[in-house]
Formats: C-alpha cells, sequence, structure tokens
C-alpha cells in the first residue's frame, strides 16, 4: 500500500480501528479530508460558540454538527474523530471556574468523561443505554479519579425507557448538581439515538421528552454551548433539532410540517413530534430510585462549588479587538502562528491607494473627471536671443 501523500492521507493513517456496537462492527471510515473537516469544521464552530459565551456576545450557542463525544486523544472511536466537545469546554475553562457537561446521547459520552476524568474544573453527568452497549463504559461507580473523584456521574438506564422514567431521573439528578456544582456555563450533548425509532439506540423517548430534558437546563439561564451528537435515523435527527432550536429560541413550532419535497414518505406522517411507541419498559420504579439514591450519595460527597485559584485568564487568540483589523494590533503582542497565517493578506488583496505596496500606481480604466490626471504646466522656455553687441566702439 503506498503511502499517503496529503496531510489528511498522514493522519489518516495514524487512526486506531476500533470495533464496537455489540454484535455489529463498524469503525470510523477512513475518507479523505475526513480529519480536515471533523478537526477544523467542528471543533473551530463548537470552539466559536465557547469564545462567544466568553466574550459575553451570546448567551446559547447552537451547533448540530458537533458533539463528537466518543473521539479520544489517542484516536477515533465511535464515528468521532476529532472531540469537538473537550475543545469547546477547554476554551470555556479560560473564563469559567465550573464548566458542567450534560450527555443525552444514547451511548455513554467516554471521550469526554476520560479527558476531565481527575479535575473538579468540569462536572461530567451522562444518561445512557447500558447492558453492554456501546462503548461498554459509564458504569455508575466511574466517578473520576484524583481531585476529579465524584465529579463524573453516570447514570447508566436500561432499554425502553420512556419519557416519564427519563424526566423522573433526569430533572432531580441536574437539580442537585446545579444547585452543588453552582457551574458557570454548560454545555449539552443532544444525540437524537435517544429518541425512539433509532436504528442503534433502544430508547422509548419521544422527541418532545428529549426537547424537555434541554427546556428543564435552559430554565437555569446560564450561559450554554447546545451539541448534536449521535442519530441514525434521518427523520428523527431533522425533527428533534428543528424541535430544540425552537426551544432555544423559545419559540413553539407547529406541529404540522409544512408541505415539502418529502411529504409523502411513510415515516412522520407530515408532524413535527414522534410519539413513544409501545414498548416494554426495563427500567423498573425500584431500579430508576435505586438509580437516583445512588448517584445522589455520589453527589453528596462533592464540595459545594469547588474553588479556582485566582489567575489571569490568557488573552483570546481571535478577539473582537484583533477581528478584521490587522493594524490594530500592537508590535509588542505575541500573537500565536494561527493568528499570524490569518493575518497574511492573499496577493490579490493588494490595492493601490494608500496602502498601496508595490508603488506601482497604475492607470485606472476608467477616469471620472475629478481623476483627470492634471496636466503639468510647463515654464516657458526662455527664449535664447543671439547676442548683439551694443557697445560699439567708437573707432
Ligand atoms: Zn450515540
Amino acid at each position: 500500500m503506498s503511502q499517503p501523500t496529503t496531510v489528511a492521507g498522514k493522519h489518516m493513517m495514524q487512526m486506531k480501528i476500533v470495533p464496537c456496537f455489540g454484535e455489529f462492527t463498524i469503525t470510523p471510515p477512513v475518507l479523505l479530508g475526513v480529519h480536515w473537516v471533523t478537526e477544523y469544521y467542528n471543533s473551530l464552530n463548537s470552539g466559536s460558540g465557547s469564545k462567544k459565551i466568553n466574550q459575553g456576545v451570546s448567551d446559547v450557542c447552537v451547533h448540530w454538527a458537533g458533539g463528537m463525544h466518543h473521539a479520544k486523544k489517542g484516536g477515533p472511536s465511535g464515528f468521532c474523530y476529532a472531540n469537538d466537545i473537550v475543545a469547546c469546554i477547554m476554551d470555556l475553562l479560560r473564563h469559567h471556574k465550573r464548566v458542567l457537561y450534560i450527555d443525552i446521547d444514547v451511548h455513554h459520552g467516554d471521550g469526554v468523561e476520560h479527558f476531565f476524568y481527575n479535575t473538579n474544573r468540569v462536572m461530567t453527568v451522562s444518561f445512557h443505554q447500558s447492558d453492554g452497549f456501546f462503548p461498554g463504559t459509564g458504569n455508575i461507580d466511574d466517578t473520576g479519579v484524583d481531585q476529579g473523584k465524584n465529579y463524573a456521574i453516570n447514570v447508566p438506564l436500561r432499554r425502553g425507557i420512556n419519557d416519564n422514567s427519563y424526566l423522573a431521573i433526569f430533572t432531580p439528578v441536574i437539580h442537585n448538581i446545579i444547585y452543588r456544582y453552582q457551574p458557570e456555563a454548560i454545555v449539552m450533548q443532544l444525540g437524537v439515538d435517544s429518541v425512539v425509532g433509532d436504528r442503534l439506540g433502544q430508547f422509548n423517548l419521544s422527541n418532545v421528552g428529549h426537547a424537555s430534558c434541554l427546556d428543564y437546563v435552559l430554565s437555569f439561564n446560564l450561559p450554554m454551548v447546545v451539541l448534536g451528537g449521535g442519530g441514525y435515523t434521518a427523520y428523527n435527527v431533522a425533527r428533534t433539532w428543528t424541535l430544540e432550536t425552537g426551544a432555544v429560541l423559545g419559540e413553539k413550532l407547529n406541529n404540522v410540517l409544512p408541505k415539502n419535497t418529502f411529504m409523502g414518505f411513510p415515516d412522520g406522517k407530515g408532524r413535527l413530534e414522534i410519539p413513544s411507541v409501545e414498548m416494554y419498559n426495563h427500567n423498573t420504579p425500584k431500579f430508576l430510585e435505586d438509580t437516583l439514591q445512588k448517584v445522589l450519595q455520589v453527589l453528596a460527597k462533592t464540595e459545594i462549588a469547588p474553588s479556582v485559584p485566582l489567575y489571569t485568564p490568557p488573552q483570546d487568540w481571535y478577539s473582537p479587538q484583533l477581528k478584521g483589523d490587522p493594524d490594530s494590533i500592537s508590535e509588542d503582542v505575541r500573537l500565536p502562528q494561527e493568528l499570524k497565517d490569518v493575518l497574511v493578506d492573499h496577493p490579490q488583496e493588494h490595492y493601490d491607494g494608500e496602502k498601496d505596496n508595490d508603488q506601482d500606481n497604475p492607470e485606472p480604466l476608467l477616469k471620472t473627471e475629478s481623476q483627470e490626471t492634471p496636466v503639468k504646466v510647463e515654464e516657458p522656455i526662455p527664449e535664447i536671443k543671439p547676442t548683439v553687441n551694443t557697445h560699439t566702439e567708437k573707432v
């Protein structure tokens, strides 16, 4: 096999192949340019959300293409190549003492938990399907290590959970966490594979129930970055994130969809809301109560609003002051190479005028009256007269 010559190709050669999803064998597919798309597009967009929160420009930022919660430091996993969530949280930590990460994807948010497993600056809480479901982690007893002990919260659930059962455990857990941990910002991953009818997930949540979780977290009025995640039934994904975009905007959307090209498709029946179906709920009231009590016991061991030593946050590499006005940057400011690269003008952007670099002053194609080249007024050449000796000597 020939060695890849592109940068993206070299990165892809280093990827691990990860078997997952139980009886299936699904590996993150190797595609040309996928590294660029996931690392730069996802991370920069989720990162731009965190920057807007840091700068106080926005209260809630949404990036549905983000939420790649399985990616690890060492390689991709479960369709996730670069962990945009970690990048987003790391940026938020520059200006916020404590960040809460909430994950309601049907899979355990292992990549994010793994990254912040030993710190109390970030509390991670994941509600996910257990019973050997991918990635197989997220046991209720896995609660963090060292300084992060008890700051990783796992709520493993069983198949067939419906809206009432889910909200019966989601609401008290989140309420307890927010009043105890007192986060200054929240990042929420809203994978749609926890909605009924997903091709991988086996929960029985309606998309209204799914959106109710977002509504509940929004009700605390904390700065928030809302991200997408998994979702393997296309019409579920489109409907649920549409409904949740409305929730972020405070809009109640009409359940009857406007006429469109896909109206004749059998799924969805032209309705925005996806109802739960008849399915056995393996989450008995006793199981839910036991799980809730175990989680609350872990939370009871956490310090209330753990403090952070005072420090001066480093300057944002891309701030409104720097945006679009490179001339305003002091020469004393040391800039990262990424910003220097952005600030280099393309040669075709050079223009004549006061910023003319080449000083060639080409003639404009069309001249207006005011642009006409002034005619140089030449001084008259003095007439040269032959010298006449007027002083004739008298002989
Ligand atoms: Zn998932």
